[in-house]
Order: structure tokens, then C-alpha cells, then sequence
């Protein structure tokens, strides 16, 4: 009997275990998305439905009944592309598996800003967007995928006019460049200045479709930009760049700021 017991404690424990990391991969796959907008939509519906069977709301709680009947059918629908990319995904090989060179967070920015210094002192043109949470597979997707070093050499070297590639963004995501000539959604709202050009919109579009950064060097001021949440900061230095990349990546700053004094005094 004692047994027993033991053997279903074991086989609950893996089998809530199980479950939790299966809850855990589809929230950290969604997390920043649009699906996880559409899921805390579909929790509202079941909450009213809930709402209504209990208060007596009886048509609510018939429609609510039979839209909730299809859900599984209404979610494959909505998710369909992140169902076929999550189980193509569990196909690849495992990060760890994969033996790099990555760069610390904190080289990776440093790089970037060096770059878009240069690029901005020549005004040549460019883009770089920087993964946070919400995955920009789809937008590596129409690019040309890469997976290099971030290095400020290859960036200049992508963005040069007479590249192939100089058209279009780079995604920069766990350190590495992910690709180089990448399309993004262009933000199509009409308050806009409209000083703010196609590569300035498609800067501010991404960043409102997900919660990624994206840098801006302007071909025709050399001004530099940052776009966030679809808000777009104009006009940064080196420092400032460096300062609100290192924040909103959350990265530590203190051996940054030494290295900053350092570089100014031996300049
Ligand atoms: P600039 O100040 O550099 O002139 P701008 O905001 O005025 O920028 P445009 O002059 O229209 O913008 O820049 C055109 C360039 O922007 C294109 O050559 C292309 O490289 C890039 N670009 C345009 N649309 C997109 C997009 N949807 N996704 C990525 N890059 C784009
Ligand atoms: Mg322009």
C-alpha cells in the first residue's frame, strides 16, 4: 500500500510538473507579443462568462457559452503561426548545444553606439533594432539571417551604401546580429512629423508592434534616434545613446561610466 502511494506521488509530481513547464514556454513565448494581448482578451471573456452564470445574465451566458465552446478552435486560429513556429522550434537544437562566441550585453551596446556615432558623423543611413522580450523571428524571417558577432565593423560594413544588404534594418538579439536587411511595419500614424521619413517610421513602427529598441541614424541630418513604445528620442550623443540603451536593457552602469572617463582621457 505504502508503495503505492509513493509511486503516485511521483508520477503527480512529474505530471504538475510537466504542465507548469509547458505553462512556463507558452508565457515566455508570448510575453510582450500580440498573443498576449489576445489571451488576456480571452481571460476577460471567460471572467464575464463566469460573471454572467453566476448573476443570472442568461443571454450573455448563452452567446458567452458558445463562443467558449469553439475556443480551441478560435485559438488555433488566432495562434496559428506561433503554434507552427513553437513546434518547428522544438526541433532545434538547444541554445546551449550551440557553441559561440557571445559578446557581453554590455560590449554589444558599446559596439552599437560606436558604430552609430560613425555612421552618423559620414550620414550614412541606418537601423538597428534590439530584441528585448517579444522574439523578432518574423522580422529576421524577411531579412537576410545572420547570426555574427556584433561588431561595429560589420554594422558600418552592412549599412555602407554600396552594400547589398545596407537597405533595410539589422536585428541585433542575445548579443548577436540576427540579420541584416530586415523590413519592418511601418507606423502609419498621420500626426506624425513629417519630417519623419520611411526609415524613422519604420523605427517607430516596430517599436510599437513590440517592445523592441530601435536605433536611427538619419542619412539626410546624421541625427541620431531612439525609438521606444512607439515614441521616437531624437537627437542623442554617444552618451545619451549609450545611457538609454544601458537602462532599458537594464544593464549594470558602473563599468561603463569608468570606461567612458577612461576613453575621454586618452583620447
Ligand atoms: P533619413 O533621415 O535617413 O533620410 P527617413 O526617415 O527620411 O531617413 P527615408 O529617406 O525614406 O527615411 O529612408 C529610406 C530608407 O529607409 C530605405 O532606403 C530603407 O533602407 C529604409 N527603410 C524604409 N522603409 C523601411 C522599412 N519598412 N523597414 C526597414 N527599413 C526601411
Ligand atoms: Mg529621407
Amino acid at each position: 500500500m505504502e508503495s503505492l502511494i509513493n509511486f503516485r506521488f511521483f508520477w503527480d509530481t512529474l505530471d504538475i510538473l510537466l504542465v507548469a513547464l509547458i505553462f512556463y514556454y507558452i508565457l515566455k513565448l508570448i510575453e510582450g507579443t500580440r498573443a498576449a494581448q489576445i489571451l488576456f482578451g480571452l481571460a476577460i471573456v471567460v471572467l464575464l462568462y463566469f460573471a454572467s452564470e453566476s448573476t443570472g445574465l442568461f443571454t450573455l451566458n448563452w452567446l458567452l457559452e458558445h463562443f467558449l465552446g469553439s475556443i480551441i478552435l478560435i485559438a488555433v486560429i488566432l495562434f496559428q503561426n506561433d503554434i507552427r513556429k513553437a513546434l518547428a522550434n522544438l526541433g532545434k537544437k538547444p541554445l546551449i548545444l550551440r557553441f559561440r562566441k557571445v559578446l557581453s550585453e554590455e560590449k554589444t551596446v558599446d559596439e552599437i553606439v560606436k558604430a552609430s556615432t560613425f555612421l552618423a558623423s559620414r550620414k550614412i543611413g541606418a537601423l538597428i533594432a534590439i530584441e528585448r522580450n517579444s522574439t523578432l523571428e518574423d522580422f529576421v524571417e524577411l531579412g537576410m539571417a545572420l547570426d555574427s558577432q556584433v561588431s561595429r565593423e560589420l554594422i558600418i560594413s552592412i549599412f555602407n551604401p554600396s552594400s547589398p544588404l545596407h537597405d533595410g534594418g539589422i536585428i541585433v538579439g542575445h548579443n548577436r546580429i540576427l540579420s541584416a536587411g530586415s523590413f519592418f511595419p511601418l507606423e502609419t500614424d498621420p500626426d506624425l512629423e513629417r519630417s519623419l521619413g520611411t526609415r524613422h517610421r519604420a523605427a517607430i513602427g516596430l517599436s510599437s508592434e513590440t517592445d523592441a529598441l530601435v536605433v536611427v541614424v538619419s542619412e539626410e541630418t546624421g541625427i541620431i534616434s531612439l525609438a521606444i513604445q512607439g515614441e521616437i528620442k531624437r537627437g542623442l550623443d554617444a552618451t545619451s545613446l549609450n545611457n538609454n540603451l544601458l537602462d532599458l536593457l537594464n544593464i549594470k552602469k558602473s563599468t561603463k561610466i569608468e570606461e567612458l572617463v577612461y576613453n575621454k582621457n586618452t583620447a
